[in-house]
């Protein structure tokens, strides 16, 4: 235990940011680190519980109280090493994990739970400045070859964890860039992509190459890829975006999340987007469709771009504002979320469904929404009902609608038709999460491609586990961990 009395003398101290008014003026990263003497505190309040729940929460399984325990101590190189053992990348989960570990700290049972992921990103940061992270090359070669298809963070696990392993391995992207999600959805003010190109770099000089720009089934057959690879791994993510099928969903300023994030972060990364081509929320009245972590980048990418106001609706109640902790420690509560996007300007609506998008024939002008409200049916289930009367419609004026609603499955795109790859009934590639193996011969599967869409902390467990099956089935046996 780092200090019998930490918890004692010590409050959780979040990070401090810069301030929403002046962060708003760019995409850069605003949360500041921690000093010394207040890391040193914070590690100081783990408790090194008898059944440590952060632990068993964190889908990669972090081994929380130990870290802790060294950064208390002041060994960052053995904290670095112990937050490596069961996590690739801490620098993308340092700062983009919702913190499942946080919720589940005994001490959140207080609402003052150990500062898990501040200290997450402190050790994996203090890792890069010291330049102790350096590629970890494995000499001895098995000389089997594997094609990992996709390149987001489960698609990076798996292919790190691999060529650790002495394998060769081929990483096929159908974007320009690596990252999945990482580096096209997810905005530079959450998450600074030079994180991802350093890993890049160290991956290509632990063997891994990778190969952009190659739509597998279309650029590169299935059939060329049975044929050239020992196993192949499906990380392609879950891509269909949920739609809204309403009148009006044809009018110019409808638009996809994805598609706007999209160009937002490419011009983030330099390049230029023709005019036609933009999506941009300057001088417009925006509205974002869906209340989850899509939602939340829309809004705080609309206020960098200068929108004139922002407003969220959510066909969902508004949740309670805190959790009943005896109900819900140590799982992840339903409560009222306020993100850092938020706290940066926009007006919040929930219980409302949109029935139409109205225009000029051409131009979005505005939407048609109507009140609702969700009761508990007979069995108990909870149905929605439209409410009448007056006051139950809304008018709400809008220039660009954005639909954050969600993503239904992955792509049913020419590489899955040609491969004749099975799915489950929500439309997700079958496997399951013991061996994540498809139906088919040396084909697996793991991401959101295999779970539905999800987090990236799920991503990363499900690539090293995936790691972990395909080594044993080239091999016969395995030390990569599971
Ligand atoms: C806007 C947004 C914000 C999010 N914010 C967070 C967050 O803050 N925290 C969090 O934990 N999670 C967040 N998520 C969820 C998280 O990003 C995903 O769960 C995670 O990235 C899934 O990883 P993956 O590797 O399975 O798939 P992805 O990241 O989707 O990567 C799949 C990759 O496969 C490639 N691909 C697909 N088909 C082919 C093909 N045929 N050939 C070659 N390449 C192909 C795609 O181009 C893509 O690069 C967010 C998601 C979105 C959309
Ligand atoms: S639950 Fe909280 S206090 Fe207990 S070991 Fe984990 S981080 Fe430390």
């Amino acid at each position: 235990m780092a200090k019998v009395t930490g918890f004692l003398e010590f409050d959780r101290i979040e990070n401090k940011s810069i301030n929403p008014k002046v962060r708003i003026k760019n995409f850069d990263e605003f949360i500041l680190p921690y000093s010394e003497k207040i890391l040193n505190q914070q590690s100081s309040r783990c408790m090194n519980c008898g059944i440590p729940y952060c632990h068993n929460s964190c889908p990669v399984n972090n081994v929380i109280p130990d870290w802790n325990e060294l950064v208390y101590e002041g060994d960052w190189k053995s904290a670095l090493k112990t937050l490596h053992s069961t996590n690739n990348f801490p620098e993308f989960t340092g700062r983009i994990c919702p913190a499942p570990c946080e919720a589940a700290c005994t001490l959140n049972i207080e609402d003052n739970p150990v500062t898990i992921k501040g200290i997450e990103r402190s050790i994996i940061d203090r890792g890069y400045k010291e330049g102790w992270i350096v590629p970890q090359i494995k000499k001895e070669k098995t000389g089997k070859s594997i094609a990992v298809i996709g390149s987001g963070p489960a698609g990076l696990a798996c292919a790190q964890q691999l060529a650790r392993a002495g394998h060769n391995v081929d990483v096929f992207e159908k974007n320009d860039r690596v990252g999945g999600l990482l580096r096209y959805g997810i905005p530079n003010f959450k998450m600074e992509k030079h994180y991802i190109d350093k890993r890049v770099r160290q991956m290509e000089a632990e063997g891994v190459k990778f190969k952009c720009n190659v739509n597998v089934g279309i650029d590169f057959s299935a059939e060329d890829l049975i044929k050239n690879y020992n196993a192949i791994v499906l990380a392609c993510g879950s891509e269909e975006p949920r739609d809204l099928g309403i009148p009006g969903r044809d009018l110019n300023g409808v638009h996809f999340a994805m598609d706007f994030l999209t160009l937002q972060n490419k011009m983030c990364e330099g390049d230029t987007v023709s005019k036609e081509n933009q999506i941009s929320a300057k001088d417009k009245d925006v509205v974002v469709i869906g209340g989850g972590d899509t939602g939340s980048d829309c809004i705080g990418t609309s206020n960098r771009q200068g929108a004139k106001s922002v407003t969220q609706l959510e066909i969902l109640g508004k949740p309670p504002e805190k959790e009943d902790k005896l109900l819900t420690w140590p799982n992840w509560p339903l409560k009222l979320r306020t993100s850092s996007s938020h706290e940066e300007g926009v007006s919040r609506t929930w219980s409302v469904s949109t029935k139409s998008f109205q225009g000029d024939g051409h131009n979005l002008k505005s939407l048609l929404l109507k009140k609702v409200e969700w009761k508990k049916d007979n069995d108990n289930k909870m149905i929605l009902k439209e409410l009448n009367g007056n006051d139950s419609e809304i008018t709400l004026k809008a220039d660009l609608v954005l639909l954050a609603m969600g993503f239904l499955h992955p792509k049913k795109d020419k590489l899955i038709k040609d491969l004749g790859i099975k799915l489950d009934d929500r439309g997700n590639v079958l496997a399951n999460e013991v061996d994540y193996k498809t139906n088919l011969e040396k084909i697996f599967v793991s991401g959101d491609m295999r779970r539905g869409q999800s987090l990236v902390v799920w991503a990363i467990r499900e690539g090293r586990q995936v790691a972990h099956s395909v080594d044993k089935f080239l091999m016969g046996q395995t030390v990569l961990p599971y």
